[in-house]
């Protein structure tokens, strides 16, 4: 088993349009350990959401390799595809992009069936679950149309978890909810790290979570850049004092 949960290896990614060609990534190497709750930030078109597709297995990069849970899924077919990424990835996005004939229950049911590896009974008790984890077992029997924003993306998150992937890639999860809601949704994202280790990745605009997160990084220009690591005050003052400084601004 790997150390890491999602390696990046030189990942670029360039899209042809009729006029013109544009290379989005320019060489993205990102390496996600176990157990972290990493975050992405970067301006509207840095390539935020194509970064997250690669990883996820959803788009293809031009060149570069996707290793998620020591596994590279760089060459797969869409057959193959389909399975590694019900098993070992799960999605979360802004619009939460859930099945709206299918109960919240059925929703959660179906990447566990689509891994081969769960009967229908067994796909129901752990769908049961992971809606209970999430705080919704008691909707499990409703339609998106009868949930609110916030409760469906739960259901999405739901979904995401139940699989027990090794690693959930979230989209601007809280890009279509109120403040409050996404807050709590926030919250939840943090103790699903926190409580059972799993690990995420988080591209949001919400400073907060980029602080309770355990990495940040920033993708600018098609490059992505680790923040440098928090320092304390006192952290601060001890190089100042440690650098023989007197303190003078010159
Ligand atoms: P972000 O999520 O950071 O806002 P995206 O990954 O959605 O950025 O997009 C990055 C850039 O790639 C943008 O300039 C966007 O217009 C372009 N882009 C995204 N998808 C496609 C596509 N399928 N075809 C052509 N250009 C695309
Ligand atoms: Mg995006």
């Amino acid at each position: 088993m790997s150390e890491y949960a999602l390696e990046l290896r030189d990942i670029r990614k360039v899209y042809k349009t009729a006029t013109e060609e544009i290379e989005v990534l320019k060489g993205i190497t990102l390496k996600i350990r176990e157990g972290e709750l990493a975050t992405i930030m970067g301006p509207s078109g840095s390539g935020k959401s194509t970064l997250l597709s690669i990883a996820g297995g959803l788009d293809k990069p031009t060149s570069g390799r996707v290793i998620v849970g020591g596994v590279d899924i760089t060459d797969m077919n869409e057959e193959e595809l389909t399975r590694v990424r019900a098993r070992k990835i799960g999605f979360v996005f802004q619009s939460f992009n859930l099945i709206r004939n299918y109960t919240a229950l059925e929703n959660v049911m179906l990447p566990l069936l689509f891994t081969g590896i769960f009967n229908v009974k067994e796909a129901k008790e752990i769908a049961i679950r992971a809606l209970e984890v999430v705080g919704l077992k008691n909707h499990a029997n409703k339609f998106p149309n009868q949930l609110s924003g916030g409760q469906q993306q739960r259901v999405a998150i739901a979904r995401a978890l139940a699989p027990n992937p090794d690693i959930i890639l979230m989209d601007e999860p809280t890009g279509s909810l109120d403040v409050d809601t996404a807050a709590r949704v926030l919250s939840l994202v943090k103790w699903l790290n926190d409580a059972f280790g799993q690990t995420i990745i988080i591209v949001t605009h919400n400073p907060e979570i980029a602080e309770l997160s355990t990495r940040t990084y920033y993708i600018r220009a098609g490059a992505i850049y680790e923040e440098p690591p928090k320092r304390t005050l006192t952290e601060i003052v001890k190089e100042i004092k440690s650098s023989g400084s007197s303190g003078d601004i010159k």
